[in-house]
């Protein structure tokens, strides 16, 4: 099975699920760039309060701030599983710069389920566990299965800001998606099924 791994795909297709998941059976660290820049922002670091107001609206962060948060893990590491970066034609330039991406993997979603998604995920504020209220609810009325923290929705994830980020998202993968055609690790998975479903097709393209 490969080790360097990217997860391409839009907000919602549950690209994290399966990251979190698919990091933990490689034994490869699941590195998040959205993850990593909330908590940024959480800690109130500089680059966390220069990344703040892209993230309110929905749009990408500056290339030169995310490549400088991730560039020591991905000198370091061995293998990997990325989620949420690149997001852009020159992210993936700069990533070949850093690292040889073995495979990336497309998760493919309608632009209509992407929307219902979104609008029904919610995340724990403590523990970070992603539910979604339609396909994967919490046992108990928007409280977390773990830690019995009550459930919140992403500030991004409402409905004028989902547009958006869908708009910009389409707008900039398409020469991503080329990129890595080109070098023969592009391996496309409908994200439509089950978690199991999913699982199963992403470890048939990593193989
Ligand atoms: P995500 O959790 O992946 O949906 O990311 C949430 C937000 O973080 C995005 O809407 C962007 O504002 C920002 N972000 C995450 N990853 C990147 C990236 N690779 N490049 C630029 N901005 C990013």
């Amino acid at each position: 099975m490969v080790r360097k791994i990217v997860f391409l795909g839009p907000p919602g297709a549950g690209k994290g699920t399966q990251a979190v998941r698919l990091a933990q059976e490689l034994g490869v660290p699941h590195i998040a760039t959205g993850d990593l820049l909330r908590a940024e922002v959480q800690n109130q670091t500089e680059l966390g309060m220069r990344a703040k107001s892209y993230m309110d609206r929905g749009e990408l962060v500056p290339d030169e701030l995310v490549v400088a948060m991730i560039r020591g893990r991905l000198e370091k590491a061995s293998g990997f599983v990325l989620d949420g970066f690149p997001r852009n034609l020159s992210q993936a330039q700069l990533l070949n710069g850093v690292t040889r991406v073995e495979r990336a993997v497309l998760f493919s979603l309608s632009r209509e389920e992407i929307v219902k998604r979104l609008s029904a995920r919610r995340l724990c504020p403590q523990c970070g566990q992603i539910y979604n209220l339609l396909a994967r609810p919490p046992k108990h009325d928007e409280i977390c299965d773990a830690c019995h923290t009550r459930l919140m929705q992403r500030s991004d994830d409402r409905p004028e800001v989902i547009e958006n980020r869908v708009d910009i998202y389409t707008r900039e993968i398409q020469p991503v998606l080329e990129f890595y055609q080109n070098q023969s690790v592009l391996r496309e998975v409908d994200a439509r099924g089950s978690v199991e479903e999913v699982y199963r097709a992403v470890k048939a393209a990593v193989s």
